[in-house]
């Protein structure tokens, strides 16, 4: 089949592939690392409360109540937070923003898997460091020159949490880059690096509400940093579209960050049942690294995990699968309910006793 000459002009990315969704409601959805409890109740009375004639206005395009609520939390000042919709969102603004040298941004080669559709997407340069053998980063791969630095902290999909002074190392070592640490799972164990902000005017902090807030499907992330960073991603966020958050959706955020004792409960039961999960599975065959995540990035010794991923899914109990190098014999297993994980066991001493 022959082109058509305009699509010589097409911008062609391989576009990011989500964890999928299943309109199922059976499944046991244990493979986009969402919270298994409700938000907290003061979201539902926001979302009960809603008067609908109120959508016929555009939403505050700095989405106030939201980036007040947050500053408060965390003892910033509004003009240190940028909200958008998702973490995803953010990171997506922060690579726009920040990684326009043309030196290559650096990031591990286990890692969250939109970096390098973003870096592709806004024709970035950036180049892979690999991981140690333990899944661990090591800090002298990201003392050379670049054009900026990202990875998770913990990592995904292998829940391994670097210490802040590991972090601090890597920004002292790049006063010349903007470093993004995104905290997307630090709420469940892991010491943020959030301090540091203070003393680094080139570290942004990204955290989500999907994940420790349980509002995947509200879409609601935030960057931490200097008044310089945030003003210059608000630029770039305003020349692209103002309105990017919705105004249900700036309520009920604010509601939620309020409420520290429901967040802290909710997440403290996540702890509780992952350490569970850890032991039988340990008891079960499997290896795993020491997550501080909602999930665990877990392996086999007798049976591939392309073999236990299929099982489960004919029995309704979806994970997650990459088929490819260094990580194809691990299985992702976010933590949900401890009976939604009782029932994961039920089934792998099945497929595993087959
Ligand atoms: N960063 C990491 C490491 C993630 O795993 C995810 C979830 N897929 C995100 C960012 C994005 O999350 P969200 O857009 O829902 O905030």
């Amino acid at each position: 089949m022959s082109n058509n000459k305009w699509e010589s002009f097409v911008r062609r990315v391989e576009p990011y592939i989500p964890g999928e969704q299943p309109g199922d409601a059976n499944v046991i959805k244990l493979n986009t690392n969402e919270n298994p409890y409700p938000p907290s109740p003061a979201v539902k009375r926001i979302l009960d409360d809603f008067d609908c004639g109120r959508m016929r206005l555009y939403p505050d395009p700095n989405s106030e109540v939201l980036v007040d609520a947050v500053a408060e939390y965390y003892g910033l000042k509004p003009s240190q937070i940028f909200v958008g919709v998702g973490s995803d969102d953010v990171i997506s603004m922060a690579f726009l923003t920040f990684f326009g040298s043309h030196k290559p941004v650096l990031f591990p080669n286990i890692t969250y898997s939109f970096y390098d559709v973003w870096a592709e997407v806004y024709s970035i340069p950036y180049q892979t460091k690999p991981l140690r053998e333990d899944f661990t980063i090591d800090p002298d791969d990201y003392k050379g020159e670049n054009g900026g630095i990202i990875f998770p902290n913990p990592n995904a999909p292998t829940g391994v949490l670097e210490s802040v002074d590991m972090i601090d190392e890597i920004v002292r070592a790049n006063p010349d880059s903007v470093v993004i640490i995104d905290e997307a799972y630090i709420d469940f164990g892991g010491e943020s690096c959030l301090p540091l902000i203070e003393k680094y005017d080139n570290l942004l902090v990204v955290q989500t509400f999907s994940k420790s807030r349980s509002m995947a499907g509200m879409r609601i992330g935030f960057a931490m940093g200097n008044e310089k960073l945030i003003k210059y991603m608000n630029d770039v966020k305003f020349s692209i579209n103002s309105y990017t958050m919705n105004h249900l959706t700036q309520l009920c955020g604010a509601e939620a960050v309020k409420d520290d004792t429901y967040f802290r409960e909710t997440t403290a039961k996540i702890i509780t049942t992952r350490e569970r999960v850890k032991l039988r599975l340990r008891e079960l065959g499997f290896t795993f690294t020491d997550s501080k995540s909602n999930f665990i990035f877990a392996a086999h010794s007798s049976m591939a995990a392309s073999e236990i991923f299929s099982k489960l899914k004919k029995r309704k109990i979806y994970v997650r699968y990459w088929n490819k190098p260094i990580i194809c014999n691990y299985l992702r297993i976010s933590i949900g309910t401890d009976e939604e994980m009782d029932r994961l066991f039920e089934a792998l001493e099945d497929i595993i006793n087959e």
